[in-house]
């Protein structure tokens, strides 16, 4: 079903007992605002998941991990399967966000067997896709996330389909306080929407697409409201329990 959505990535940030106070306030803040049409994520630091989802209201607020391992089980030190976040209380798993691309190599392939073991164990994949500056410059975005998209969930069954949430992040914006404008963002929804329609046909309506890259509380009312954003992955503004409910609050 089509939900607005709007999740916080914490990254790596917040030591445990600032992250379990930040969940705390913000399932507070959320509660004192009442009944909003849409669901709160937080993806905390693997390590505060099970505690956090002791402390906060489960009925309003939903845990993502950051990322899980492309195994199972076994002998990969260091690696956080599906099936442990899913134990410790995550509903959902960020999965192929621009800087695991980047700076852990993670490619279409690897996201393609991460998107399966988070569906085999329960987690609801928040698929990012998006280009990098150089692709935008050079009219080559509709392509990257043509592929991105493709390789990664073309092979999913109509069910497992059913479940996914995509996370559109033009790189050029994460963390930079450059912002899409809402034509540009609703312009690349539409593409992704009409993309998976091709595919999936009528279930892409039901798809959940957030737009992440500096969404903040000055700007997440335009890109909202537009037609194909059904919310926002948000980075920096998600450590500040207050901007976080006032971008939630946007809807
Ligand atoms: C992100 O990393 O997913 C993100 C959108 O970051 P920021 O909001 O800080 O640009």
């Amino acid at each position: 079903m089509r939900k607005n959505i709007v999740a916080g990535n914490w990254k790596l940030n917040t030591s445990y007992q600032e992250g379990i106070d930040l969940a705390i306030e913000i399932s507070k803040l959320v509660a004192e605002s009442g009944d909003k049409n849409v669901e709160v994520i937080v993806s905390p630091p693997f390590t505060h998941i099970a505690e956090i989802n002791k402390v906060v209201d489960n009925d309003r607020i939903s845990i993502a991990g950051q990322n899980c391992a492309t195994e199972t089980s076994g002998a990969f030190t260091g690696e956080i399967s599906a099936e442990i976040l899913w134990s410790a209380g995550a509903d959902y798993v960020i999965l192929g966000h621009s800087e695991r691309r980047e700076y852990y190599g993670e490619t279409n392939k690897l996201l393609n067997i991460k998107v399966k073991k988070a569906l085999e164990f329960n987690l609801t994949p928040i698929y990012c896709v998006g280009e990098v500056l150089e692709e935008r410059e050079a009219g080559k975005h509709f392509d990257v996330i043509k592929e991105q998209l493709e390789t990664v969930l073309f092979d999913l069954d109509a069910d497992d389909f059913s479940k996914i949430v995509i996370a559109y992040e033009p790189v050029w914006a994460i963390g930079t306080g450059k912002v899409a404008s809402p034509a540009q963002a609703q312009e690349v929804h539409k593409f992704i929407r009409d993309l998976l329609a091709d595919k999936f046909g009528g279930a892409a309506q039901n798809t959940s697409i957030l737009y992440g890259g500096s969404c903040k509380p000055g700007n997440a009312k335009e890109i909202f409201a537009n037609t194909d954003v059904d919310g926002g992955l948000i980075g920096g503004a998600a450590l500040k329990a207050e901007d976080f409910l006032a971008i939630i609050n946007a809807f």
